[in-house]
């Protein structure tokens, strides 16, 4: 009885909580480790907190599968992904982003249905889209997730299986990796962390992962010394606190990005990086705002401005 009212209430503050706008899709940066390029971006569900933060309370993921609304917010994690997609596309930048699906939503009946229709709606470029699918007990059945995926890839949405090495993804996902359809493997934080004292797990992963031909992403760089070892040991993407933090995607909203603009032309103009202070508070952006729209330049640590930088300026 405590438990159904427990569900109860759960089940109405996240209801309230997407309606109010107090969920939120931030964007954590993936970087190329050929280049030191941000050439992804995986999405984060946040909740606004009680004291104007923003996070990703321990339980909520848990709590939202529990009271059955993961199809719900997962699609409108999906939606908002999809959106921002087609705010950035419509300005020539064909960065591709990744959003977290749980089992749950993955194995929906309306699953293939709905995705097709976002991608439609949202005029999505294919390959720009990728789905992380978290380990999961419930992917007992590869049939189903094959039925799931197959048409999905077929529409130009990428897979990459997340947490790679954890529980109950590894070696019974990966005998059936050749009927499912993976694009990419995360290795997960718990064995970058071990990193570079002990090197046997990750070796290990990245020899499996090349076997199959499958591009890798590293998860959870926090240091310099992780990052080198990555590095030569020729994992294709890196993501981690080290290179970035998840931020807000509305920071990029129309207003933020037209003076952004304006701003970058003219450091681009003075090729002097040095004015990014005084031309940020001209055009009344955040200096950090700046930094997130224009991240492989500020990765890179370029003291000039990158003149190819893929934006279509009107
Ligand atoms: P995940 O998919 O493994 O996502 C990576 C998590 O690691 C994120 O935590 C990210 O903030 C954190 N992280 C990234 N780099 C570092 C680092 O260098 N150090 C440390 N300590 N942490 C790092 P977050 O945002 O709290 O998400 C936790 C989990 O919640 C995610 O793990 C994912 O499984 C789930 N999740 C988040 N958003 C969604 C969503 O929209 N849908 C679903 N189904 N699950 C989500
Ligand atoms: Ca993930
Ligand atoms: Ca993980």
């Amino acid at each position: 009885m405590v438990k159904a009212q427990k569900r109860l209430t759960e089940e109405s503050d996240i209801l309230t909580a997407l309606d109010n706008q107090q969920f939120s899709i931030w964007l954590q940066p993936q970087v190329a480790t050929t280049t030191g390029k941000v050439c992804s971006a995986e999405v984060l569900l946040r909740q606004r907190q009680p004291d104007g933060s923003w996070a990703l309370p321990n339980d909520l993921i848990d709590s939202i599968e529990s009271c059955g609304l993961m199809v719900t917010v997962g699609h409108w994690v999906l939606e908002e992904s999809c959106r921002q997609l087609a705010v950035w596309q419509s300005r020539g930048i064909m960065l591709p982003i990744s959003v977290n699906i749980s089992a749950l939503q993955l194995l929906h009946h309306d699953m293939v249905s709905d995705m097709l229709a976002l991608l439609n709606r949202y005029r999505i470029a294919p390959g720009t889209l990728i789905l992380e699918v978290t380990e999961s007990r419930r992917i007992d059945d590869p049939k189903a997730a094959v039925a799931i995926l197959r048409p999905l890839r077929n529409a130009g949405v990428r897979i990459a299986l997340d947490d790679f090495g954890m529980g109950y993804a590894g070696l019974r996902q990966l005998q059936h990796m050749k009927s499912v359809p993976v694009d990419i493997l995360k290795i997960d934080k718990i064995f970058i962390d071990s990193l570079p004292e002990d090197t046997s797990m990750v070796a290990a992963i990245i020899q499996l992962g090349r076997s199959l031909n499958l591009k890798m992403v590293a998860e959870g760089v926090e240091s310099k010394e992780q990052y080198a070892w990555l590095r030569a040991a020729d994992v294709d993407i890196l993501q981690g606190f080290l290179l970035r933090a998840p931020y807000q995607s509305t920071c990029l909203n129309k207003i933020i990005w037209v003076r952004t603009i304006h701003c970058f032309r003219e450091i681009r103009v003075s090729d002097c990086a040095c004015q990014l202070k005084v031309l940020t508070i001209k055009y009344q952006i955040n200096v950090q705002i700046f930094r997130l729209c224009f991240l492989d330049v500020i990765l890179c640590r370029q003291v000039k401005i990158i003149p190819t930088f893929p934006v279509a300026i009107a």
